[in-house]
């Protein structure tokens, strides 16, 4: 190991996942371990630009592994985007001696530190905090994991007053453009269908499959809905449509929404964290740069960050199947 570089900045940056804090407590403590100074940079790249930065060692990261958020807050810099703020930022970095950073954080957090390191040769290393699970180059995202248990339990939740009432109910998930969250939890959660951007199922086929759901003894029903499909213009009108059609059906919707990104992070994920900030430390100390790390087949991999940025991370076609089996 190739151990040159003394001192090491930490940021999270863009949306909050749970897993974020554990994966900064590997990044604090890695650096411990190979005596590298570490830094922790508040509120993403607008603290960069503030200065808003603190040295952090092994004890400061103390009791934060099983806690959502981020403590070092998060942020959406637009000042980031500009080369006058990216300037101020490596000038800051520059000041404080730091010699690269590691950005937890999604692809537009990425997008940045790849133009950061194009500007100015400064080597970044990238950690995918996402619960959309939508990056390529890793099998899984921080928080992923941590949501799916979430948006499972509530489901379970809502399956007992559906089946009490005998209600159809659209649950709509998170997941942005992907539909992972939806078929993962929709599985998991046995719901009856699952609607997500990958599959255009069609407004006629989920009245069909609704009506032979209906048919074959079942009396209430849970559809789940990845908010980026497109069957409806939303679950709303969905909603609307399906009591168009089935008049007998009493249909509601649930929108999950914000409480899918919080919460204590799962096993798997404050593990995935873990390892996760291990290897992006000692690559740096390996002297490699723009790369994002990631777990693919349960073995840490560097992408570089241009592939994971441009990639696209596609639905699991064994998944898909095994769900339409499952809603038979
Ligand atoms: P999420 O998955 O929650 O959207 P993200 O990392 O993709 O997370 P963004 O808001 O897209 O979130 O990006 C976070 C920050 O990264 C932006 O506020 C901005 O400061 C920086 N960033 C994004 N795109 C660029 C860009 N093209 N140039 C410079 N900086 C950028």
């Amino acid at each position: 190991m190739t151990l040159n570089v003394k001192k090491i900045a930490v940021l999270t940056s863009g949306g909050d996942s749970p897993g974020m804090n554990a994966a900064l407590r590997s990044v604090v403590r890695t650096c411990a371990y190979y005596h590298v100074q570490c830094v922790g940079i508040y509120r993403g790249y607008q603290g960069m630009i503030e200065g808003d930065f603190k040295e952090l060692n092994a004890r400061s990261v103390n009791n934060i592994v099983n806690k959502g958020g981020t403590i070092l807050k998060s942020a959406r810099s637009q000042e980031f985007r500009t080369t006058e703020g990216r300037e101020k930022a490596h000038e800051n970095l520059k000041e404080h001696g730091i010699e690269a950073f590691v950005v937890i954080g999604g692809d537009g957090s990425f997008t940045g530190a790849m133009i950061f390191n194009e500007e100015y040769g400064f080597p970044v290393m990238g950690i995918p905090g996402t619960i959309d699970n939508d990056i390529y180059g890793t099998n899984f995202t921080l928080g992923f994991d941590t949501a799916l248990n979430t948006v499972v339990e509530a489901i379970d939740k809502i399956r007992d007053t559906a089946s009490s009432h005998n209600r159809l109910f659209f649950v709509e998930v998170m997941g942005r453009d992907v539909g992972h969250i939806a078929l993962n939890a929709g599985v998991g959660a046995g719901a009856e269908e699952i609607l997500i951007p990958e599959e255009d199922l069609g407004l006629g086929r989920l009245l069909e499959s609704l009506k032979r759901s209906k048919l074959s003894g079942k009396s209430s029903s849970i559809v789940v809905v990845a908010e980026g499909d497109k069957i409806g213009k939303n679950v709303f009108e969905l909603k609307e449509y399906v009591e168009e059609n089935m008049p007998d059906y009493d249909v509601r919707v649930s929108v999950l929404g914000h409480m899918q990104r919080g919460g204590s992070p799962s096993c798997f994920d404050r593990v995935l964290a873990s390892r996760m900030g291990v290897k992006a430390v000692e690559s740096i100390l390996e002297g490699k740069t723009n790369y994002m790390v990631g777990v693919v087949n349960n073995k840490m991999a560097l992408t570089p960050l241009e592939k994971a940025i441009k990639g696209h991370s596609s639905i699991d076609t064994e998944l898909l199947r095994v769900s339409d089996i499952m809603t038979t």
